[in-house]
């Protein structure tokens, strides 16, 4: 069995491997159950029960298909990871409300895609490192403005689609760094010769050389989460709801 598992008369899931919640968690050669151990083994087997006689269906994990709005250390958080029973997209969303409650998981019918809302230079970084680096000859005050003006005017007309992602892990997966574009570049070397002269400009070449590919001069793109939820068939909703209102009874009695 896989480590994600659907009833698909109720729409439920049931993740046999929580990642990050329990390290202690053991594999289980021999497929039997009993080799589970701790709070899982009782988790799920809650979950066979209370879906006895029910259709199961394994789900397939999409590598690499993790995002979250807050950093990855950040115990509470939204997160959403892709998923399939080889005709159908899940989206799965994994959350915990509160840091000492365990995390739960939500399934979504559909799919995510991540939007860029913004892309920005490093200025407070570009302005760090030319300070650092010009200490013998420091560049004037006014010529590291006008360079981080010039940056940011190159950033904000660019078009994302066209850069090179930079594979590097950042510390939150909505915040992605990309390369400038050659065409960007050039047209940045050469409106620097407005701003630089004679050895200056030939420092300040090399400076972006330097860093274009992997420094201060990357552009970061900050993305939101979109999520695209596809419509269910009837039967499934009302099963959903169904159920839902055999819980409320349950709790009231
Ligand atoms: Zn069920």
């Amino acid at each position: 069995m896989n480590e994600l598992i659907r009833c698909i008369s109720c729409d439920e899931i049931f993740l046999r491997t929580p990642f990050d919640q329990w390290p202690e968690y053991e594999s289980y050669p021999n497929g039997s159950l009993q080799s589970f151990r701790t709070i899982e083994r009782d988790d799920f087997q809650n979950f066979l029960e209370s879906h006895h006689g029910h259709r199961l269906e394994d789900l397939k994990i999409l590598k690499d298909s993790f995002v979250s709005e807050k950093n990855y250390v950040e115990p509470v958080k939204i997160s959403y990871f892709k998923a399939t029973n080889g005709k159908e997209s899940f989206v799965v969303k994994k959350f915990r409300e509160k840091i000492d409650e365990p995390l739960k998981y939500q399934l979504i019918h559909g799919d995510y895609s991540l939007r860029c809302t913004n892309i920005e230079i490093q200025s407070k970084e570009v302005m760090k490192q030319l300070n650092a680096e010009f200490k013998t000859n420091p560049l004037h005050q006014n010529k590291i403005d006008a360079f981080v003006k010039l940056f940011q005017y190159i950033a904000k007309t660019i078009d994302i689609q066209k850069l090179e992602r930079i594979p590097e892990e950042s510390p939150n997966s909505l915040e992605i760094y990309y390369k400038i574009d050659d065409i960007s570049l050039v047209y940045l070397l050469r409106n620097c010769r407005n701003i630089f002269k004679g050895q200056e400009y030939l420092n300040i070449e090399e400076f972006i050389h330097r860093h274009k590919d992997d420094g201060v001069l990357l552009l970061k793109a900050t993305h939101k989460i979109q999520i695209t939820e596809m419509a269910q068939s009837r039967k499934r909703v009302i099963a959903a709801q169904i159920r839902s209102e055999k819980g409320k009874i349950a709790a009231k009695g």
